[in-house]
């Protein structure tokens, strides 16, 4: 007799364009654990309700994505400290349908510690880091950059009082990590950064990079969280002031190694799955 396989799906909406399906169908025939992955648009007025039907169903987990991962954290009866810290979940386990009996975790931060520090090379200890961006991405991202041992961190955001409850709410763990935070606005964040993350949604939305050119100097490393044609404007912005540019596929493989291994307690070796999906990237495959 065989056993049906777990079940697992990115939540959201939008959710179409999600590569998490194809990323997770190559970590399972890599490890072979016998899952299926999927994909759940769920209204935007009804993620409760849809994610209790999908637990209910005997799934086992789900990521969830735009605009659920606060109302995520919020159901799950338990929550890692990181999630906690960022006040969002992208990882939800399941034990029945009841959410007293789910976990919450957030592994959008150490998946791009991991892009940055394993695929880019570059080691996070004592730099000085920009964050642009105040919302769920960036919220993800600061608690393990703190913890990576940055040595600042800068967070510039369109709306002020977003980046100064992010300082605050990081403040204890930054100091414990004697790392300096501190809130800018966009046009004025400072000068010469070493990384330059671009954590806002500006590129999603076809706008102009929200921070002067200053910010960044020969060599920085600058990255765009979005991937696809959407971050070109940013990732050449990067370029043509000397630095170097990231965009955020290489995060996004990360991330979802990391809930694959919270799940199965296997973590995959993101190498081959980030060579393929950035050439299928590069070569306009599928959505990006
Ligand atoms: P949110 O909607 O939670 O936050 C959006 C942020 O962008 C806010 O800080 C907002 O500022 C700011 N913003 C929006 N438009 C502009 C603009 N034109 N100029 C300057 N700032 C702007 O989105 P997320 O944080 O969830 O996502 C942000 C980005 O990160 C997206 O591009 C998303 O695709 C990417 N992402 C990538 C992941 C990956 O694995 N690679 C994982 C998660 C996210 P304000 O507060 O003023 O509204």
């Amino acid at each position: 007799m065989t056993t049906a396989p777990d079940r697992y799906a990115v939540l959201g909406h939008p959710v179409a364009h999600s590569r998490s399906p194809a990323i997770h169908a190559r970590f399972a025939a890599q490890t072979g654990q016998p899952i299926t992955y999927g994909r759940e648009l769920c209204p935007l007025d009804g993620f409760e309700p849809h994610v209790r039907a999908f637990a209910a169903s005997g799934a086992r987990g789900c990521n969830v994505t735009v605009p659920f991962k606060f109302e995520a954290l919020a159901l799950a009866g338990r929550a890692s400290a990181r999630a906690r810290l960022a006040g969002a979940a992208n990882v939800l386990g399941f034990d029945g349908a009841d959410p007293a009996h789910w976990w919450a975790d957030n592994s959008d931060g150490i998946g791009l510690v991991r892009d940055i520090e394993r695929h880019a090379g570059v080691a996070l200890a004592g730099t000085r880091v920009l964050l642009v961006g105040a919302g769920g991405a960036a919220a993800g991202v600061l608690g393990p950059l703190i913890e990576a041992g940055a040595a600042a961190v800068v967070v510039a955001n369109r709306s002020a009082g977003k980046a100064e409850a992010l300082v605050q709410s990081h403040a204890d763990l930054a100091q414990r990590r004697r790392c300096t935070l501190a809130a800018t606005p966009l046009a004025a964040p400072g000068e010469a950064f070493d990384v330059v993350l671009n954590a806002s949604s500006s590129s999603l939305a076809g706008a102009e990079v929200p921070v002067p050119a200053a910010v960044l100097r020969p060599g920085t490393l600058a990255v765009d969280l979005m991937y696809g044609p959407a971050a070109a404007p940013f990732l050449a912005w990067a370029r043509a002031h000397g630095a170097t540019a990231r965009d955020g596929l290489g995060m996004l493989v990360e991330q979802a190694a990391e809930a694959f291994r919270l799940w199965r307690g296997v973590l995959p070796d993101t190498v081959p799955v980030l060579a393929t999906l950035r050439a299928e990237v590069d070569a306009g495959a599928g959505a990006a």
